[in-house]
């Protein structure tokens, strides 16, 4: 037997991994090098929440494998097979990635180790389905999600695996340091945001494990019994927050969809979740099959859409991501993003409605903005988030279903709790001012004591409506010319 390397990515964690597992039976008493490998071409577009939630993963790792951790820095088709070759490892594991970034890294990593005589072994993916596995009886995929869900479902998944092993950890951390990463991250960023914000948020989550496992017990306990109706609910904390550890692996899907089976009997609320965690498994699923869909627009007709550019668009876009729209449930949503990095899903689709329909600016232009401040930030998942708001996508939402923010805000912020707590200015504010149609701010209007400082809104709702519906028909026209 030769000592296995495991190459962990989107995996941070110990428990239920397969590919640790396949590593650890394939090199026995030889022992397993586990490597972690800073990658420029990512960390340059990741921005720094995510940055110092990765250097918090790590260091967590780190101390759960007994400081073992190996960290390099570079191109992964030329650190993997150095590390390899001087461990004399004759197999690297991973946990197979399916975006297109990672397809086509991992391509050439098996390719440099193929040159050596070693080879690289996928073992599983993040997802509870593997992404290109759920397909009609044609073989073509899914592109709808209800019979996606359906199909997933009947294809059913493993029970997670059993606590592991001692694992006979080799090596030691070397060349790099995980605190490295957020001095090097999100350094590409457009022109016209050089004066947004670049720090990461004041509040982030436990990283980790043993965080992901707190937060679903946290969930399983409490949110998950009232999950249907409570979710959708800005103020209150009726979703789970598993959106970083599904992200980074700290916790898999397995894992969830298996405590949530085991919580209790189905109900409708076990039911919502378990389809909320299925989007995620169908976005990698189209993802997988149209890796272009990351970046182009999707819907029949809609790549003739018109969007606004240049000084004025590049204004509103600054206002929009500072939380300065004088939109009061835009502004909550934008300025949880700043301060969390995370943002409820009700107002992640208020805010995308709104940079798309209201301030007609590319839906592209936004999504860079959540990749760059989210902790969850995820290709499959926010690009077509962005397509399903903005009626671009696969199974999107019709474009001209329009989120009226003001209405929303009634509905699902109620007692304007949310608001309140991220738009300091609107504290003092009665709920009924707060919900005005309009906004709180009338146009022309001297600002209400409370709001002192908050603005008027930068754009009429019912103009913008009008105005997104006008130039929806006009790429429908042209595109059926
Ligand atoms: C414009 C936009 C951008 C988004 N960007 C991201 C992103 O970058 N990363 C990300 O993980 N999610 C994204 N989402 C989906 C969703 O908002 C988050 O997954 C959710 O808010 C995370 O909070 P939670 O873990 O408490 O969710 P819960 O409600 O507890 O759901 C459990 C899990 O299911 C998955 N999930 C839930 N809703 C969705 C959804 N609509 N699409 C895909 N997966 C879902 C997530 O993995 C989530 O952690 C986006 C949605 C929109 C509208």
């Amino acid at each position: 037997m030769a000592p296995s390397v495991l190459w962990f990515r989107r995996d941070l964690r110990l428990a239920d991994h397969p590919a640790l597992d396949a590593a650890r039976r394939a090199s026995g008493a030889d022992g397993v090098y586990g490597c972690f490998v800073l990658d420029d071409e990512l960390l340059t577009r990741s921005g720094p929440a995510r940055a110092q939630f990765l250097a918090a993963c790590l260091e967590r790792l780190d101390d759960d494998m007994g400081g073992r951790l190996v960290l390099r820095s570079g191109r992964p088709e030329e650190v993997v097979p150095a590390l390899a070759a001087e461990v004399g490892a004759e197999a690297v594991f991973v946990t197979g990635d399916t975006a297109p970034y990672g397809t086509a890294r991992d391509a050439r990593v098996d390719g440099a180790l193929g040159r050596d005589g070693r080879r690289l072994e996928r073992v599983g993916t993040p997802y509870a389905v593997d992404p290109g596995s759920v397909a009609k009886s044609s073989g073509e995929p899914y592109r709808v999600f209800t019979p996606f869900r359906r199909a997933w479902e009947a294809l059913g998944w493993p029970p997670p695996l059993p606590a592991p092993e001692q694992v006979d950890w080799r090596g030691a951390r070397s060349n790099a340091n995980p605190g490295g990463i957020v001095a090097r991250s999100g350094s590409r960023r457009p022109r016209f945001w050089e004066d947004l914000p670049a720090d990461a948020p004041a509040s982030m989550p436990a990283p980790g494990e043993e965080g992901a496992h707190a937060a679903l017990e946290r969930f399983v306990d409490g949110g998950l019994g009232d999950y249907a109706e409570a979710r959708n609910l800005v103020g209150q904390e009726g979703s789970s927050r598993l959106s970083p550890y599904l992200r980074f692996g700290c916790i898999h899907p397995r894992q969830v969809l298996s405590s949530i089976a085991g919580a209790e009997k189905a109900t409708k609320d076990t039911d919502v979740f378990r389809s909320e965690l299925a989007w995620r498994e169908f976005y990698a699923d189209v993802l997988f099959h149209q890796p272009e869909s990351a970046r182009s627009t999707f819907g029949p007709g809609l790549v003739h859409l018109r969007w606004d550019e240049g000084p004025v668009a590049e204004d509103r876009f600054r206002r929009w991501a500072l939380g300065q729209t004088g939109v009061p449930l835009v502004d909550a949503g934008m300025r949880q993003l700043l301060a969390e990095g995370w943002v409820h899903n009700r107002a992640r689709m208020v805010a995308a409605s709104f940079l798309v329909k209201d301030l007609h600016l590319d839906w592209r232009w936004g999504a860079r903005w959540f990749m760059y401040r989210l902790v969850d930030g995820d290709l499959a998942s926010n690009q077509h988030g962005w397509q399903w708001t903005a009626g671009t996508g696969t199974d999107a939402a019709p474009f001209h279903r329009i989120f009226n923010p003001f209405l929303q805000a009634e509905r699902f912020d109620p007692d304007g709790a949310y608001v309140r707590r991220y738009v300091a200015e609107l504290d003092g504010m009665a709920t009924k001012d707060l919900h005005a149609p309009g906004g709180p701010v009338a146009p022309g209007q001297l600002a209400f004591d409370g709001a002192s400082g908050y603005p008027e809104p930068i754009v009429d709702h019912g103009r913008e409506r009008h105005e997104a519906l006008a130039r929806f028909e006009a790429a429908r026209t042209r595109g059926e010319r």
